[in-house]
């Protein structure tokens, strides 16, 4: 089968660079198992009926000239530009002019024995045997890993009316992130209901228990693990582990590989203002999968779009604007919270609570590049 554009990764950069390319005239092949599923409903929506989101369905996709292949590439030769799929059908080999890889971030549990059987709600389909658990009246779930996916899963299912229990290693939810994040996580947390304990070691795991190593066993109805994710490539796509994440150019091309692109959260994209920047978040994903279709299409901008993510923790909302990896110092002024680089100039804002404040952020964070 011959492909003018083989996208590899049906999900949320690799979707985007399909609606892009086939706005352009360019007849995409958009790659992966079933069709595309949005991530962030996964730690808020999911968790309360069930039901993952999908980004676009079969009729939008088929209408826009996006092709669809249901399957998992997984082997490839990059030099060749050649793929092979297995689908339900069997083996199916594709000869592509472009590549484009869009594997965003592998979940997985991490190495503790017992804890492999625990839900990892970062991937759809554990919601086919979670979601009628979740539905079938409230359980006393355990959260393991309390980042940005660990939080907001056990604020949702606090929400929801389960009783939750969120563990880490680290003393506090939300640690890895600047202030005051971990604190307005914590407070959010209580007012919910759910317990946090920090410090924890887990030694070993049943799909039901937790055995530490100072704070006992602990017991829950459904365990879910949300300890990160990391870039993934299926093997044989050629590239070595040490390379990821993969380091576009410019053109989001992947370096040393003819017309191969990167995009989503498996890329380090070089931005104009930030320097070569690990992003992985919703909005990056977007405007990474359609940078990859412009530069297919012949455009060659730089890519310069404003970094932007948002969590809703229960019913907090926070947002940020800009790159907290630029920041040297942080000040709340009038109710925002301003991030400010080495030369005062400001590089990152956080919106608590005041959605209607965003197009404000955007404004002080875009001037400061001034
Ligand atoms: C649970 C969750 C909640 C999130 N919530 C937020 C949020 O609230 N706000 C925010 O800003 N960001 C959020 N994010 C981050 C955001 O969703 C990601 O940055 C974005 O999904 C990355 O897009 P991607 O296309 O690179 O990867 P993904 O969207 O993960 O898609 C990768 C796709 O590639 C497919 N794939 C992998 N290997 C193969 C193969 N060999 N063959 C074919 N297909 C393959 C996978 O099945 C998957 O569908 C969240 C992420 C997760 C996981």
């Amino acid at each position: 089968m011959k492909a003018d554009v083989a996208i590899v990764g049906n999900g949320v950069a690799g979707t985007a660079c399909a609606l892009r390319l086939a706005r352009d005239g360019i007849r995409p092949l958009l790659i992966g198992r079933g069709l595309p599923v949005d991530r962030p409903p996964l730690t808020k929506s999911a968790l309360s009926d069930g039901v993952p989101r999908l980004l676009s369905d079969a009729a939008r996709l088929d209408g826009c000239g996006v092709e669809r292949l249901d399957g998992m590439v997984f082997s490839a030769d990059l030099t060749a530009r050649m793929l092979t799929v297995t689908t339900e059908q069997g083996e199916i080999e594709i000869e592509a002019e472009s590549v484009v890889l869009a594997t965003g971030l592998a979940y997985r549990s991490p190495p503790v024995p017992g804890l492999e059987d625990a839900f990892v709600n970062a991937n759809p389909h554990v919601f086919d045997a979670l979601g009628p658990l979740l539905t079938s009246g409230p359980v006393e779930a355990i959260v393991v890993g309390a980042g940005l996916i660990g939080t907001e899963s056990a604020a949702s299912l606090a929400q929801a009316g389960h009783a939750v229990t969120l563990v880490d290693m680290l003393d506090r939810p939300l640690d890895r992130l600047h202030d005051p994040l971990p604190e307005l996580g914590r407070a959010t947390l209580d007012e919910l209901g759910v317990r946090f304990i920090g410090g924890v070691a887990i030694e070993s795991a049943t799909g039901y228990s937790l055995a530490t190593a100072a704070h006992g066993t602990l017991e829950a109805d459904v365990i879910l693990v949300a300890t990160g994710g990391v870039p993934f490539l299926p093997p044989g796509l050629s590239l070595e582990v040490s390379e990821l994440p993969v380091a576009v150019g410019d053109d989001m091309l992947v370096p040393g590989h003819e017309r191969v692109y990167a995009c989503g959260d498996l890329v380090l994209v070089p931005h104009t203002r930030f320097g070569p920047m690990r992003f992985p978040h919703w909005d990056a994903a977007i405007g990474t999968g359609e940078h990859v279709a412009d530069a297919i299409a012949g455009t060659t901008a730089l890519y310069d779009r404003l970094p932007y993510w948002w969590s809703d923790i229960g019913p907090r909302r926070l947002a940020e604007v800009g790159f907290a990896g630029a920041v040297e110092s942080w000040v709340e002024e009038d109710g925002l919270h301003v991030g400010r680089d080495g030369g005062g100039a400001p590089v990152c804002v956080l919106v608590v609570d005041a959605p209607r404040r965003l197009r404000e952020a955007r404004t002080i964070v875009q001037e400061g590049a001034a």
